[in-house]
């Protein structure tokens, strides 16, 4: 028997997690299920409509139940084995059986004809984009949109081609914050396709953590706001030779470095706007009696709590400065972090933000 949060599970996990598990299970992606229901519950609160069209096993869905008080949950999955496992998870957690609705269909499918949700979870093998438009259309006006992508490699710059062909944007491997950079091309991809239908959907939380990222992202409706949000799409300029790096729109690009006139690398279009609502932020860390959430999950809000409080484009790592800048002694990163008025990123344990200019963060090496 698994216990996650309150819920209880009866699948057995083999020694190696794949897709092929006859129903899909990961403890590891507890954290994915946490920030879920912390997300929520601090933006829209109890009594929210959740659909969880990939559901799996449904431990989410039975979740928000025990733990976040949600009113219904619209559980969905393609395979019929996983319905009945949830069918199953559903007794033996004595969930209200009213409060369920269950679906076995194609989650694109299933979004078009159900609306009005306050949450919808898109956590799919791989990547989301086949399942976004009909995501956004489904959730209704003030609600939220969680979309999880396992294709990081791509969206990072393993694989730039199938980046550029997948979500239209250059990745950029070459910078320390390669993964900053997955995570704000997938937020670029999800906004883009708001606007496409007139949607506004500004992130308001987001995380990348062992093989996945997670992006939660606040719906508005409205041309206007749709166009206002765009105006945060553009790129990042990088030079590899001095550590250079700036969010730029497309038409104040530039393609020499200011600092040592390098030939920049570039990065987009991808979002450059903020990653974190720090309001959200706070209202996430307030305590709440009936969520019971893993150490993981705790220490990762508290490393992105201090992160949103310098939300720049793009971090510094010691090696990257090392390697690059040929600096070699440093304090540890701890007493070093006032010096720069920093502070550490999630991202990687050596990394740090710092809203100093890059010509000023050098004279302080
Ligand atoms: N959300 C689950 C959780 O937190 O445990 C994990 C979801 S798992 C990564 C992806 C699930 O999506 C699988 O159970 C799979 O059967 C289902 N799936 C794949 N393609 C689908 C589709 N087109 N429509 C609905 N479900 C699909």
């Amino acid at each position: 028997m698994i216990q996650e949060g309150k819920a209880r599970l009866h699948i057995q996990i083999p020694s190696i997690v794949s897709s092929r598990m006859p129903v899909f299970y990961n403890p590891h992606m507890v954290i994915n299920r946490d920030m879920s229901l912390l997300v929520v519950l601090a933006s829209v609160g109890e009594g929210a409509i959740i659909c969880d069209p990939m559901g799996a096993s449904g431990i989410r869905g039975i979740r928000f139940l025990l733990e976040a008080g949600a009113k219904k949950v619209i559980y969905n999955d393609i395979n019929p084995m996983a319905v009945e496992e949830f069918k199953r998870l559903i007794k033996i957690n004595c969930v209200d059986e009213s409060k369920v609705e269950i679906y076995s269909e194609d989650a694109s499918l299933l979004l078009r004809k159900l609306r009005g949700f306050d949450y919808v979870d898109i956590d799919p093998f791989g990547s989301p984009v086949d399942f976004l438009e009909s995501a956004i259309l489904s959730v209704k006006r003030g609600g939220l949109l969680g979309v999880s992508a396992t294709d990081t490699a791509v969206l990072s710059g393993t694989y730039p081609t199938t980046c550029i062909r997948r979500y239209g944007s250059k990745p950029l491997l070459e910078a320390e914050f390669y993964h900053e950079v997955g995570i704000r091309i997938l937020i670029k991809k999800v906004v883009e396709e708001g606007a496409k239908l007139d949607c506004a959907l500004t992130p308001v939380f987001c995380y990348s953590y062992r093989h996945h990222f997670k992006v939660f992202l606040r719906k508005d409706i409205g041309a206007r706001r749709a166009d206002q949000l765009m105006r945060d799409i553009g790129y990042i300029v990088y030079c590899s030779k001095c550590l250079y790096r700036k969010a730029l729109k497309c038409e104040g690009m530039i393609n020499i470095c200011p600092i040592c006139g390098n030939e920049l690398l570039y990065a987009g279009p991808l979002w450059i706007g903020k990653l974190w609502n720090e309001e959200l932020i706070t209202g996430m860390q307030k305590p709440k009696d009936r969520l019971i959430l893993s150490k993981e999950t705790i220490k990762l809000l508290s490393k992105v709590q201090q992160e949103a409080t310098k939300q720049t484009v793009g971090f510094y790592t010691l090696s990257a400065i090392g390697e690059k800048l040929r600096i070699g002694s440093f304090p540890n990163l701890e007493k070093f972090l006032p010096l720069i008025e920093g502070v550490r990123t999630h991202f990687t344990g050596e990394g740090f933000r710092t809203t100093l200019s890059h010509s000023e963060l050098l004279k302080r090496l």
